[in-house]
């Protein structure tokens, strides 16, 4: 199996070649160049067997299986569930399916402890070493640290905007003891961190003399990590064979959705995939208008969706347009010099209609569904997961099963779990002591030389 570019400009590349490479050379984003069939069962497996029997597929045997689910093993068993996305029943025909039993509390975990692994065992074997460098607004950063905080090959430097994120999210970056990796708080907003990070990924000797890397939302193993949890949910509820099962995700870059997308392709019983969007809506305009047209981001309770343009949709675009790469890149193009885009008639009424559904969901309504969760079923929920909820409700039949992924633990919300309910939920135990622990961060200015400078001093090359 190749990884081809969405945008069909960039060298077809093996599964280690597109995990290392994250962005295509054309700016495109990689994906397969055929489907691979996967097995749906009834399976008691657990689930870092499942998972690396789903990813082997993709991995296409460039990483030995045995080595696959070892790697798989060791990540998952970061998980505080053993089952690490277990369901949990919201009366008939609902669940959540709890995707924040990792470390850092939310679903990118999941793929990001198995990411951190699988970048060191490659890298290992190569004798490479690389440097990571994100700017975070909150949840990505944390789950990315602690991903990477026991790689022996990888150098971490994450930029996240000073003073402008919450305590349990900056302390979740800086109390991680591992000298590998380095939180630094820029005199700026995320905006200006974005900025700084990709002027040195456009800085093609900076780039290369320091191995820069990414592992953002568009890195292609993050995808597929994702993938697994469609298909151990259904095969949890027993219902690879009975009425589809249909998901509700909260979502704003389009990441986690198209993951779902993907196991329904693949051949998943998933029935309908339900976006959750909050103030931020893009996504949901598009499900109403076939046209995808980016707008002012505005702030919400629901921070990690907060987001202008929904990256991953490309790869569905790619699809929607018959995977031709010259086409899906003059789509883009168009994009970013109007700030719309367009499907036909054609192609909504085939890929689009049949599949999707969408609701968005502003702050009040947001408090009001934690609210009534906590009145009707005694569980307290996160912000973005209430956003998939409002979807739910909003969105699917009486008599359709649903599963909304809970996104988020509460007590990474709390503040706002407490408006809606008067409950603040405590942290798990192994965070109980991180208001107390030692923070470790370098503060710089907003100045790309500096930043160099600094990425400069730690970078897995210097
Ligand atoms: C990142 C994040 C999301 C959105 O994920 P997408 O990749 O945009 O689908 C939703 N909820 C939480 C808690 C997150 O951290």
């Amino acid at each position: 199996m190749k990884y081809v570019s969405t945008r069909g400009g960039a060298p077809a590349l093996g599964f280690r070649e597109t995990l290392l490479a994250g962005l295509a050379s054309d700016g495109g984003l990689y994906v397969p160049d055929a489907w691979p069939s996967i097995r749906h069962g009834a399976s008691d497996a657990p689930f870092a067997r499942r998972a690396a029997e789903i990813m082997g597929g993709f991995v296409d045997g460039e990483i030995p299986q045995p080595i696959l689910e070892a790697l798989c093993s060791e990540a998952f068993s970061s998980f505080r569930d053993p089952l690490v996305a277990p369901l949990r029943e919201l009366g008939e025909n609902r669940w959540l399916l709890e995707l924040f039993h990792g470390p850092t509390l939310a679903f990118k975990d999941v793929a990001l402890q198995f990411i951190g692994r699988i970048f060191d065992h490659v890298l290992t074997q190569r004798g490479e070493r690389i440097t990571v460098v994100g700017a975070t607004s909150g949840d990505t950063g944390s789950a990315a640290i602690d991903g990477v905080k026991s790689c022996r090959n990888v150098e971490m430097v994450i930029l996240y905007p000073k003073g402008r994120i919450s305590e349990v999210q900056r302390r979740q970056m800086t109390t991680i003891d591992s000298g590998n990796v380095h939180a630094v708080a820029v005199d700026g907003t995320f905006d200006d961190c974005q900025d700084l990070v990709k002027a040195m990924f456009n800085d093609a000797p900076f780039r290369e003399r320091h191995r820069l890397s990414a592992v953002n939302s568009i890195n292609w193993a993050r995808v597929m990590a994702q993938v697994v949890y469609y298909f151990t949910a259904i095969e949890q509820l027993h219902a690879v064979e009975s009425t589809p099962v249909s998901f509700s995700v909260p979502t704003g870059n389009f990441g986690n959705v198209l993951s779902g997308w993907i196991a329904r392709h693949l051949g998943a019983n998933v029935g309908h995939l339900i976006v959750g969007s909050n103030s931020n809506d893009i996504l949901t305009r598009f499900l109403e208008t076939q046209s995808m047209t980016a707008s002012r981001v505005v702030a919400t309770m629901s921070p990690s969706m907060d987001i202008q343009v929904s990256s991953n949709f490309e790869r569905l675009l790619f699809e929607m347009n018959s995977r031709d790469g010259r086409a899906t890149a003059r789509q883009m193009a168009d994009f970013r010099s109007s700030g719309s885009l367009s499907v036909t008639s054609e192609q909504f009424g085939r890929w689009i209609r049949p599949v999707f559904r969408g609701q968005r969901c502003n702050d009040a309504d947001t408090l009001s569904m934690i609210s009534r969760m906590h009145r009707e079923h005694g569980v307290l929920v996160d912000p973005h997961t209430a956003v998939g909820l409002v979807a739910t409700e909003a969105c699917a039949e009486p008599d359709e099963p649903v599963v909304t992924l809970a996104t988020a633990h509460p007590a990474k919300f709390a503040d706002a779990v407490e408006r809606a309910t008067g409950l603040r939920p405590a942290l798990p135990d192994h965070l109980g002591d991180l208001m107390t622990r030692t923070e470790r961060f370098v503060e710089l200015a907003n100045d790309l030389a500096t930043v160099q400078g600094f990425v400069a001093s730690v970078s897995a090359t210097r």
